[in-house]
């Protein structure tokens, strides 16, 4: 633990959860998964602008957070207000680098741990907000996993290989047979995608630990709803992704403990 990487840390943490909020708001667009009349454009381009008025943001008003903050949560142009959910992925942002920093220290492992949270975050707000979990996030992501695995980061390869497969066929299945029982999708096939990602990257044992703490964050979340008013039945439909992607970088957060 140092204060330079503590640092590097928190800048990194902070610009890379803005550069996930565009890949929030873009994504979705760009891959076809909802309909725009205005295209909202590529990850590159154009410069980012206001989703109200669309004025490009100057440079000094896309400081992570702290922007947010000084311009009390509205564009300085329009004065629409601005989503709160940009500072709070900023924020998630850098917590994600905190966890993965003080898990594996300044190492190779760390960034590659912090790398799989950030694209989680950005899955799990994504799958939130559209119902979606884009197979251009997820496919990447389990030979990425793999490979990383193949050159002895976190779990040996055989235990992400058989990891990557079960996870896939175990939620597939359970997927099916809920279908069959319900008459609808309960678990899509997004979510057996993610499950492919967790074994890539943590190995079969931990896929269990993964979906247990996906299921506490899914029911804690049921349960605020609950409690702010909403009314959730047995015929709501829960998404189960934003729960998954918190279970899935608490699991590569235990590689290390658990073998
Ligand atoms: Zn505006």
């Amino acid at each position: 633990m140092s204060l330079f990487y503590w640092t590097v840390v928190i800048i990194a943490g902070s610009l890379i959860g803005s550069f996930t909020n565009v890949v929030i708001h873009r994504g979705p667009s760009m891959w076809g998964l909802v309909d725009d009349a205005t295209p909202r454009g590529s990850l590159l381009a154009p410069r980012s602008y206001c989703p109200h008025c669309r004025r490009p943001i100057p440079a000094w008003q896309m400081v992570p957070i702290v922007s947010y903050l000084l311009q009390r949560g509205r564009c300085s142009a329009c004065s629409a207000k601005i989503s709160p959910r940009y500072p709070l992925v900023e924020f998630t942002g850098i917590l994600v680098a905190s966890a993965a920093y003080v898990v594996f220290g300044a190492t190779l492992a760390g960034l590659f741990a912090a790398v799989l949270g950030w694209c989680l975050v950005a899955l799990a707000v994504i799958d939130w907000e559209t119902g979606f979990l884009p197979d251009m996030l997820t496919l990447p992501l389990i030979p990425l996993g793999l490979a990383i695995n193949l050159g002895g980061y976190f779990v040996p390869i055989a235990d992400a290989l058989i990891g990557a497969a079960a996870g896939y066929l175990v939620f597939r299945l359970i997927g099916a047979a809920f279908h069959k029982l319900r008459g609808f999708e309960g678990l899509g096939q997004g979510d057996a995608k993610l499950a492919a990602v967790i074994g890539a990257w943590s190995g079969w044992q931990l896929l269990p630990v993964a979906v247990l703490a996906g299921s506490v964050v899914t029911l804690l979340a049921i349960l605020s709803a609950r409690a702010m008013g909403k009314t959730i039945s047995a015929k709501t439909e829960i998404p189960f992704g934003p729960g998954l992607c918190a279970g899935a970088f608490f699991a590569v957060l235990l590689v290390r403990t658990a073998t």
